[in-house]
Order: C-alpha cells, then sequence, then structure tokens
C-alpha cells in the first residue's frame, strides 16, 4: 500500500472511531407532550440499541404523567386536590412525592420568609392567570387572602407520611416547584433504571441536562430575552453548563394584558396579592438540583434582585441570572466565564 493510501485510510478508520465508538453509532430519542401545564420536550443520546433509547424516553414521559396526577391544582382527581380538599379536616396520607415535594417547599417558603409560599393556591385561582378566565379581582376578593403565611398551618408528619392544615382557609399550589421535582425524577429514571448517560430535558423553562453534550462539550442553554422571549435562536444570554439545571421564572411565561396595556403575571406576592413587581423580568437559577432551582427562582422573583441576592449567598452552590424590565442583565459571581 502507497503510504498516502496507508495514511488515509488511517485517517478514516480514526474518524470512524471516534463518531462511532466501538462502531455502535449514537442514536437519539425525542419526546414532546404537553404536561403538568406546560410543553415537555426531551432528547436523550446514547451508544446504544434505539429500542433502549425509545424505551427509556417513553418512561421518562410516564413518569411525567404520573407527577400531573399527583401535583396538578387543576385536574379534580390528582392527589393534590384530594390534600386541598381534606387536609384540613384530618390528616391525609400521601405519596412519597407528594412528601418530599411539601417538605421542600415548607422549607423554601420559611427560608424566603414567603416569597415563595405553597399556600397562595385561592389566590392562584382568583386571578387565573395562564386560564381563559384571567381578570384583575377587586381588593374585596384580594384582601382576605394576602398577609396570611399559611405555610406555618401546614403540619408534615414524617412516620406517618401525612399532611395536615391546622385551617381551612387556604390551599395549597405547587405550580413553583412541581416542575423542578419532576425534571430531576424524569433525570433519575434516565440515568439510574436506563444508564442514559446525555440529554437534555426542558420543561418549559425548567432545564436539566445529562452529563455533557453528545460531542463531548458543555451544553448552550439560552436565556429569553425579555423583548422577543418566543425567539429562541437569539436568547438574551447563554450559558455552558454540563449535568447542571438552569430554572427562569419570567414575567413573560403566562401573563395576560389589561385594557389599559397594564402586564399581569403569574408570580404572585403573598403580601400584596398582585403579581410581584420588583424590577425583575426574569430571574434563572442554576444548579444541580431542579427542585431547589424552581422554589427558587420563584422566591427571587418576588424579593427583587437585592433581596434574592442576599438569600443566595447562604446557599453553597446556586448561582442566577436576574434580568430586570429593561433588558439590564446582572449576574452572581460564579456565572463569570460560563
Ligand atoms: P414559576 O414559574 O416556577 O415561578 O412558578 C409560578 C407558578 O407558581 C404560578 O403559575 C403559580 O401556580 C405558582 N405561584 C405563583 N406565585 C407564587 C409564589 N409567590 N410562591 C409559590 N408559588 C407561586
Ligand atoms: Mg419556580
Amino acid at each position: 500500500m502507497k503510504r498516502t493510501t496507508y495514511f488515509a485510510a488511517a485517517c478514516a478508520l480514526l474518524f470512524l472511531c471516534v463518531f462511532s465508538s466501538g462502531c455502535t453509532p449514537m442514536r437519539s430519542a425525542a419526546r414532546t407532550d404537553l404536561l403538568l401545564g406546560t410543553i415537555i420536550d426531551i432528547t436523550i443520546y446514547g451508544r446504544t440499541s434505539q429500542e433502549t433509547l425509545d424505551a427509556a424516553a417513553d418512561a421518562a414521559m410516564a413518569r411525567a404523567k404520573e407527577l400531573e396526577q399527583i401535583f396538578s391544582a387543576t385536574l379534580e382527581d390528582s392527589e393534590l386536590s384530594y390534600v386541598n380538599q381534606n387536609a384540613a379536616n384530618a390528616p391525609v396520607t400521601v405519596s412519597r412525592d407528594m412528601y418530599t415535594v411539601l417538605e421542600r417547599s415548607l422549607y423554601f417558603a420559611h427560608l424566603s420568609d414567603g416569597a415563595f409560599d405553597p399556600t397562595l393556591g385561592r389566590l392562584i385561582k382568583l386571578w387565573g392567570i395562564g386560564t381563559k378566565n384571567a381578570a384583575v379581582p377587586s381588593e374585596d376578593e384580594i384582601q382576605p387572602l394576602i398577609g396570611q403565611k399559611n405555610y406555618e398551618h401546614v403540619v408534615l408528619n414524617e412516620t406517618a407520611q401525612t399532611v395536615s392544615f391546622t385551617t381551612d382557609n387556604f390551599e395549597l399550589d405547587l405550580g413553583a416547584i412541581a416542575k423542578g421535582y419532576a425534571a430531576d425524577e424524569m433525570k433519575k429514571l434516565l440515568t439510574d433504571d436506563y444508564n442514559i448517560t446525555c440529554g437534555l430535558l426542558n420543561l418549559g423553562g425548567n432545564v436539566i441536562t445529562i452529563g455533557e453534550r453528545y460531542d463531548g462539550g458543555p451544553w448552550s442553554i439560552g436565556i429569553a430575552d425579555l423583548q422577543a422571549p418566543q425567539d429562541t435562536a437569539n436568547p438574551a444570554l447563554i450559558l455552558e453548563i454540563t449535568d447542571e439545571t438552569i430554572v427562569t421564572s419570567g414575567n413573560y411565561q403566562r401573563c395576560f394584558t389589561a385594557p389599559d396595556g397594564t402586564l399581569y403575571h403569574h408570580i404572585l406576592d403573598g403580601n400584596t396579592g398582585f403579581p410581584a413587581d420588583t424590577g425583575l423580568a426574569s430571574v434563572s437559577i442554576l444548579t444541580d438540583c431542579s427542585m431547589d432551582a424552581d422554589a427558587l427562582s420563584t422566591a427571587a422573583f418576588v424579593l427583587g434582585e437585592q433581596k434574592a441576592r442576599a438569600l443566595l449567598s447562604r446557599l453553597d452552590g446556586i448561582d442566577a441570572v436576574f434580568i430586570d424590565t429593561q433588558g439590564q442583565i446582572t449576574t452572581t459571581a460564579g456565572i463569570d466565564g460560563r
């Protein structure tokens, strides 16, 4: 064999080995569905059979559906609805998923002094933001529902795995944390049960990554530009992450504009009863637990940048990107260089 021919053959072999290691090609499976009140989009990759990838992707989506049946505030037969209807009368035995999320919710409610408040169910239903009945409520309707800190009236019993309410004037809404928990659980199922080491799961603004990207680098995740939030090709900022999660709470995600032009969005301040108005358009939290990131992004949005920075500085391994209503972007120190 001539030297140049030999060299070309060696290069071709190297190319094949790098891109199809062990001669098993990189395959992928993608799924999209409307679950947990949002569009869930997942893509997983692996040098395994297509059947394995398809089974893994289907199992992850089935897990999301199972969690929707637990945490939905709108499905009348969800576990959450059952808890809301019964926990003020007697302790209700709940699933492990519900118990885990309630426990973490109470932790973040206390930590944020009620900025994240899982007991705003009635206020959230009153506004109806994200539904066709969205409307600005009257002061008389809002007044009885504000300044309550009802999370102090949620009692958990770990041994019995029960929840009870010590008053009957509130309902739980876990919309600010359940998607994060679902992202963690879907990732756990994919990695533990199906050995998936590469993937990207997007639960309507809750992004979680599994390992490195299929070509070995970090994943590039865009944070929406508030001027054009749907324009995913032109984000305000791109962060590079590996095996981490980015969760964004933003005033453009679910909102309506009143006839006078005022924008009313879905993240409510339990003290005022109105959409939080701290000059922020979005807060993104970067860390490795999506449930924590979800609760913290909501809390940070309600607190505003200054108080949110003070809260986040007390926690380890959490970074944040703040975008104000003028489009100004600021970040915590750990974001620099990403
Ligand atoms: P997120 O997009 O994670 O910030 O969550 C917003 C969703 O959580 C809303 O659609 C409501 O269902 C619920 N929610 C609104 N305001 C709050 C709040 N201050 N604390 C906890 N949950 C909230
Ligand atoms: Mg949240």
